[in-house]
């Protein structure tokens, strides 16, 4: 009858019904705890902006959205921003349309360079700030998103991540638009950014994912969809913890080759702040350990 399908209509169109059948069907334990998330994302571009997308329709708690540009025209061939958003800036933009679709994630619109002091400084403060206490989470920011085009942003998110202990993911896209890596960074546990120069880094992908300045990098909308989405399906696994949580993942779209690998800590890093994570690493690992052999 009429009535049936009417009421049918309103389950079904509750978008949030649809994420928590992933807690019936046994794959999440529990579904709602995202709502307790923060999230920061650094880079509002090609990646970052549908990264922040998905994460606003699967419900996180909060997005610290960080960016120095402004939309251009010159993006369109991108997903996410709109023609009209032109002369925006990439994170007020983002904020326009993402409290849109979900009115109940907390938004934050950080304009800055983060490799300038005062960038730095206002970055450094955001990640510590303590105020978003949802009902069971303890505050400050779960896990931070890189999703920078250049060599210099990715070192200071390297930085700032080993200084406050932080746990990130880094990502990329190569110039030739073709191929792009995900990566997940624990501190004193994995390999910083700093560890391992970048450029060897990917054995058996041509991974030229370190832009050049002054060349005019190719770019896809389908890579950058795809790599937001291994992105963000990482996340997810790591915040909501089912399955496993990739430490490296590429992507190789000629081949659709997708290499994945774990890289250690490197006692020679250059990084003084690595190097630190790593003592504690050490010195922690038989309470660690006990930990484990109890659970
Ligand atoms: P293109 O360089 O191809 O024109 P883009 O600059 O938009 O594109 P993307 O790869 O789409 O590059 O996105 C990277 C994003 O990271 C950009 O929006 C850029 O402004 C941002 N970004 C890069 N470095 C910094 C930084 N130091 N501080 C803040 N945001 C940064
Ligand atoms: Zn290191």
């Amino acid at each position: 009858s009429k009535v049936q399908d009417m009421s049918a209509e309103v389950v079904d169109s509750n978008p949030y019904s649809r994420l928590m059948a992933l807690q019936r069907m046994g794959i999440v334990e529990n579904y709602e705890r995202i709502r307790e998330f923060s999230v920061a994302i650094v880079g509002i571009g090609g990646v970052g902006s549908v990264a922040a997308e998905m994460l606003t329709r699967c419900g996180i708690g909060r997005l610290l959205l960080y960016d120095y540009d402004k939309v251009e025209l010159a993006n369109m061939n991108r997903l996410f921003f709109r023609p009209e958003q032109s002369g925006m800036t990439k994170t007020d933009a983002a904020v326009q349309t993402l409290s849109d679709i979900n009115p109940d994630v907390v938004l934050e619109s950080y304009t800055l360079n983060i490799t300038t002091v005062k960038g730095f400084e206002t970055f450094m403060e955001s990640l510590r700030n303590q105020n978003f206490r949802p009902r069971n989470g303890d505050g400050g920011v779960d896990l931070v998103l890189s999703c920078v085009d250049n060599y210099e942003a990715r070192m200071v998110v390297n930085q700032a991540c080993n200084e406050l202990n932080q746990i990130w993911m880094e990502s990329g896209v190569s110039e030739d638009a073709v191929s792009g890596h995900i990566q997940l960074l624990v501190p004193g546990e994995t390999a910083c950014f700093a560890c391992v120069p970048p450029l060897i880094v990917a054995s058996g992908v041509d991974e030229r994912t370190l832009k050049r300045d002054g060349v005019c990098a190719a770019s896809l909308p389908t890579t950058m969809g795809v790599v937001a989405g291994l992105l963000v399906q990482n996340t997810l696994k790591f915040l909501l913890k089912f399955g496993q949580v990739s430490p490296y993942l590429g992507y190789n779209a000629l081949k659709d080759y997708f290499p994945t690998m774990e890289m250690k800590p490197n006692l020679q890093c250059s990084n003084a702040a690595c190097l630190e994570r790593q003592k504690e690493y050490i010195l922690t690992k038989p309470a660690r350990d006990a930990a484990a052999a109890k659970a």
